[in-house]
């Protein structure tokens, strides 16, 4: 039985096509393909810093996603946890601020 890496005509990787040795097969962005280590350890040219910040942004919602944080990214309050939350809310923010961002 052949093997994904045997029909592969060219051991590029798929994310910055760099030819090398060794690829693993992994799921990288959401798309299942076969990658250089620079890549997957995100170092590589093409996954830099900004990519790599994405990547991190989309792990921390989706563990979020139960949770209501007080807290919207950017640090402002969020509306949705003062209306589910009001009582916890107002240990959290001011009078002020639940009058703002509710
Ligand atoms: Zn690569």
């Amino acid at each position: 039985m052949r093997t994904l890496e045997e029909t592969r005509p060219k051991m590029d990787c798929d994310n910055c096509k760099e030819e090398v040795k060794h690829l693993k097969g992994a799921v990288l962005n959401n798309t299942f393909g076969f990658y250089c280590t620079p890549c997957l350890s995100g170092e590589s040219r093409q996954a830099g810093a900004h990519q790599a910040s994405e990547i991190r942004t989309s792990d921390r919602d989706a563990h979020q996603r139960d949770i209501i944080q007080p807290y919207k990214p950017d640090g402002t309050p969020n509306s949705e946890f003062i209306s589910e939350y009001p009582d916890q809310a107002k240990d959290y923010f001011s009078q002020e601020q639940l009058e703002k961002y509710a």
